[in-house]
């Protein structure tokens, strides 16, 4: 199986660090093992978009000299365009891929139309929160006929799909980093897939492309964990092979905090304006949340793709240290 590996922006303003590692990972892990590095937009989240974030990103990773194989460029005028047979690779364009496959899961039973009102969801939601329970969907609509469905439909009433979680169930996954992880059904919501607007959420939509794209290994930010169930969920649902998972650690402060804008550069544009070097850069964030067989700490781009591998990525936050960036950025 030829490993098939995804950085999946999206487009909503400036290219955190955090973005840059896990782009250099998924990057380092296509390259050793002979496979294909694609970067995809998920731009779902319409109410998010920043004009020129796409433009931002793809520049960041040029000067960075993360290059991908597959998905969204910028050619030589500064203008996106894509390539690759997945296509198109900007989320957006692929709605009506969405809605086929939202259609399947209905079929199958899986999903289900929910008609609540925003009042009505808040005021469960305070109601849930006044007992000390974590707010929750609780089900209302779950139980809706067919033909009560197709009533409000045609009547104008607006809706969302929610996933159909069966009650007590246990989904378990592997992850290279966090070994096995499992979750219990209760503790999940009924997640909102396909929202009012005929956009599918992030959570549809990742599974969905990830599958078609043949995605053989998902790389991204441990904030992703607890919505990793919901996704192998689906994956059974549709009855696909789910890919193999891989949670990065988050990047911590000198205080051992994530990482934020409040607390100083976070931004790759930051980085550059100060005039550190791509390369100096990306050895130095290499560095941070991974460690090699050598205690060797100056690398070449060319010389990490030898050296990495998922399985010395720590479990742990990797904590920035400015001091050591500068170290590692004077030897270029
Ligand atoms: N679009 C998500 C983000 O920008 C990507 C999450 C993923 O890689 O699945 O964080």
């Amino acid at each position: 199986m030829s490993v098939r590996v995804r950085f999946a922006p999206s487009p909503t303003g400036f290219v955190h660090i955090g973005s840059l590692r896990t782009a250099l990972y998924n990057y380092l892990f296509a390259k050793k093992m002979g496979g294909k590095y694609i970067l995809r937009v998920e731009d779902t989240d319409q109410s998010r978009l920043v004009e020129g974030a796409i433009e931002g990103m793809l520049e960041a990773m040029e000067w960075a000299g993360i290059k991908h194989d597959e998905g969204v460029f910028l050619d030589e005028n500064k203008n996106v365009y894509q390539g690759g047979e997945y296509g198109p690779y900007i989320q957006s364009q692929r709605l009506d891929i969405y809605k086929r496959y939202m259609e399947d899961l209905l079929e199958k039973g899986h999903a289900y139309h929910c008609f609540c009102s925003k009042e009505r969801l808040d005021k469960v939601r305070e109601i849930q929160k006044s007992e000390g329970k974590i707010p929750r969907y609780d089900g209302f609509c779950k139980g809706l006929s067919k033909e009560e469905v197709q009533e409000k439909i045609q009547s104008g009433e607006s809706y969302v799909i929610r996933l159909k979680l069966p009650t007590n169930t246990e989904i378990k996954f592997n992850d290279i980093v966090r070994g096995l992880v499992s979750m219990n059904t209760d503790d999940l919501d009924d997640q909102v897939l396909m929202k009012s607007d005929g956009f599918p959420t992030y959570h549809f939509a990742v599974v969905v492309d990830d599958h078609l794209m043949g995605i053989t290994h998902v790389i991204r930010g441990e904030e992703w964990l607890p919505s990793t169930p919901k996704h192998v969920y689906l994956y059974e649902a549709f009855g696909w092979e789910a890919p193999t998972f891989v949670h990065l650690p988050n990047i911590l402060n000198a205080e051992r905090k994530k990482l934020s804008k409040r607390h100083g550069d976070v931004a790759v544009e930051d980085f550059k304006k100060k005039g550190y070097l791509p390369e100096g850069l990306v050895n130095y964030v290499s560095l941070v949340g991974w460690s090699p067989e050598s205690n060797e700490e100056i690398f070449t781009l060319k010389e990490l793709e030898e050296a990495f591998s998922l399985e010395r990525v720590s479990k742990s936050g990797g904590v920035f240290d400015t001091d050591k960036l500068n170290w590692v950025n004077q030897h270029y």
